[in-house]
């Protein structure tokens, strides 16, 4: 007897299997007998069942704050730190908890399950983090929320930031954040980082750095973050978010530092919707991509994840809280064209993000936390094509979002009456 059965299901790796759910976890992916006892049957018949989705890079204390007080006018990370300046004085800790919750219930109904989200330290009163405490509360039947205490106006920078970075942690704050490439000069920048690894150092706690966002190819903090990963054994633990720097480095620089991140198993989050509208944007033509070398750090067995940032805020006008919308995005600006790439770009949106995450029981193993999602598409990449409905969403065993399959209907004479944009090349 099972709580639910998801019936007939394709898994990311093609093979075909029902998958049993009992006490909250996966009990079974195999053929099940017809007819086999559960609670509740989900019929996934020639769908995509997948593990949740993962961002491991957002901001959920800006999230839906489109246009409060004004919008980004001229589309830069400057302005939109300006901005987010301006709506942190007038916030309220109700405001956050609302808009971080709503956002919540969109990521619930697209299966992201699990989010990496920075919160602004640079606050006296701690209003943001008290807020995203909060609702990492309130949503944990449901998303695994992990927490980045992050100096958004620069841990050394602004006057209060180191102190109340410290307070955040002791409040329950999971990761180390920090942005030294928004210190006042490149080497308190390399100060910051030294001193907010030896913090993580210290608690034991992991590591996740916005890293050289910026087109500048002397903004070089990602060399000190994987130098201190290093030197205080905090290997496989830190992050290095952004990194577009990188795009516009001399390439002698970058062959002697991809060696080293991978080394130090520092892991990379580019954040591609976010990064191809604000860098590039001193560039007259060519204007750069503002995309990190995601292809050659794979290559050198770097872990790569592909991470949204941002909905609706000060920085990004749009966003869905759709995964698949970033895979796209990054598959494209990154070239990412070969079907093991694409594949990869999927990867790199569930398994990947997991595990820089640190997510423990994630995947459809017997075993594994009962956490899911039904796709209308065929295989990963089909699902990167169409960014399709999800049909079913599982977490920790319930059934906690359902959409009907929503073919188009034609009324073309001599066509099919409906149509579903599902399509399998032979041998595929
Ligand atoms: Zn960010």
């Amino acid at each position: 007897m099972f709580d639910i059965v998801v019936k007939g299901g394709i898994l990311p790796d093609g093979r075909q299997a029902d998958i049993g759910i009992r006490g909250g976890k996966i009990a079974a992916v195999e053929q099940l007998p017809e007819g086999v006892e559960a609670g509740e049957v989900i019929d996934a018949t020639g769908d995509l069942v997948s593990p949740p989705f993962v961002d491991p890079h957002f901001h959920m204390d800006a999230t839906l704050s489109y246009g409060i007080p004004r919008v980004n006018a001229s589309g830069t990370l400057l302005e939109g730190i300006a901005l987010w300046g301006e709506l942190k004085r007038v916030m309220t800790f109700e405001e956050v908890r609302d808009r971080a919750l709503a956002y919540c219930d969109w990521a619930a109904s697209m299966g992201l399950l699990a989010i990496r989200s920075h919160v602004d330290t640079c606050d006296d009163r701690l209003l943001g983090v008290r807020a995203l405490l909060d609702v990492r509360e309130k949503v944990r039947d449901y998303i695994d929320l992990q927490l980045v205490a992050f100096p958004q106006d620069g841990v050394f920078r602004d006057a209060t930031a180191w102190k109340n970075t410290v307070r955040a942690l002791d409040l329950g704050v999971d990761v180390v954040g920090g942005i030294p490439h928004f210190e006042r000069t490149m080497e308190e920048g390399a100060r910051s980082v030294r001193a907010l690894c030896e913090l993580a150092a210290e608690r034991g706690l992991m590591v996740d750095m916005h890293c050289d966002e910026t087109d500048d190819p002397m903004s070089r903090h990602i060399e000190t973050l994987a130098f201190e990963t290093q030197r205080l054994g905090l290997q496989g633990r830190v992050a290095g978010s952004h990194l577009t720097s990188m795009h516009s480095m001399d390439n002698y620089f970058v062959s002697k530092l991809l060696p080293l991140i991978a080394e130090a198993q520092v892991a990379a989050i580019p954040n591609p919707l976010i990064n191809i509208v604000l860098q590039g944007r001193h560039d007259t033509y060519p204007k750069r991509r503002g995309l990190t070398r995601v292809k050659e750090m794979l290559a050198y067995g770097i872990r790569v994840g592909w991470g949204q940032d941002c909905v609706r805020d000060p920085w990004y006008s749009l966003g869905t809280a759709d995964m698949l919308d970033v895979a796209f995005i990054g598959l494209h600006v990154a070239q990412m064209t070969h079907p093991e790439e694409m594949r990869r770009c999927f990867d790199m949106v569930t398994g990947e993000n997991a595990a820089i995450m640190g997510l423990e029981g994630y995947g459809l193993e017997p075993g594994c936390t009962a956490s899911l999602v039904v796709l209308d598409a065929g295989d990963p990449v089909e699902a990167i094509r169409l960014r399709p409905d999800r049909l079913a969403v599982i977490a920790k065993g319930k059934v906690i979002s359902r959409q009907a399959r929503n073919d188009a209907r034609l009324t073309i004479p001599g066509r099919p009456a409906s149509v579903r944009r599902r399509h399998h090349a032979p041998g595929t």
